[in-house]
């Protein structure tokens, strides 16, 4: 039997797998949010993690080279989930996409008249899904990171991201105007790694599911 490796998300989603990860005995040997390590060995013998950028999880095992991950539903919904099963909503780092305005831009307005919405986003896809079904036109604009100063250096009318609490927005004069859907993350699977290893990954899986119901 090979390794099984499990692809984790850099930054937010970390810190709450932690704590996930002890339950299903799979305790780092390294703390992977300081090590500089990108691969680190677990308790479990034959199980090890790999940590990328967030947005890479459901590559790595789309592809196979991990067998399992843990990503959020927005890298999931604007990946596309090819090759991957997403057996398990694992209720952590739970947020919104949403899209948000500068303070006293009217959104409904604007959709209501038909005007044509500059939208600053990292989530392209689900972004273009969005206006698409609501039959607004959008100029798509996309960036990397800090979506918030968007607006304010009047780059677009609009962003689409993630809020949870909100104080990003409000600290940089935007405000929540309409849901585009809630967000966790989630327990995903390489497909053809379920048919070939099922011995080894289905109790993994049964495992986090418990796990997550706790
Ligand atoms: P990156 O900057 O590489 O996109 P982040 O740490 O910002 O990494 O986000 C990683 C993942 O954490 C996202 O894909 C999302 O699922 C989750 N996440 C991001 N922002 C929040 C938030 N405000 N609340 C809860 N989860 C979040
Ligand atoms: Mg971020």
């Amino acid at each position: 039997m090979g390794m099984i490796s499990i692809a984790l998300s850099k930054g937010r989603i970390l810190e709450e797998t932690l704590p996930l990860l002890e339950r299903v005995g799979l305790r780092p040997k390294e703390d992977p949010e300081n090590s500089r390590k990108l691969v680190v060995a677990t308790e479990r013998r034959g199980v090890q993690l790999v940590v990328v950028r967030a947005s890479d999880v459901p590559t790595y095992v789309g592809h196979g080279a991990a067998q399992l991950g843990i990503a959020g539903g927005d890298v999931l919904v604007e990946h596309g989930g090819a090759g991957l099963y997403q057996p398990v909503d694992l209720g952590i780092a739970r947020c919104r996409m949403m899209v948000a305005t500068r303070r006293g831009f009217d959104y409904q307005a604007a959709v209501q008249q038909g005007a044509r919405l500059r939208i600053a986003t990292k989530y392209v896809q689900i972004t273009r899904g969005h206006f698409a079904g609501k039959g607004v036109h959008v100029d798509l604009i996309k960036l990397y990171g800090s979506m918030e100063l968007a607006p304010l250096l009047d780059l677009a009318d609009a962003i689409v991201d993630l809020v949870s609490s909100g104080k990003t927005l409000r600290a940089n004069k935007l405000e929540p105007v309409e849901e585009i859907m809630p967000v966790s993350a989630r327990l995903i699977v390489n497909q053809a790694a379920l048919k070939t290893r099922r011995a080894e990954l289905q109790p993994l899986i049964e495992a986090f599911a418990k796990a997550a119901r706790k």
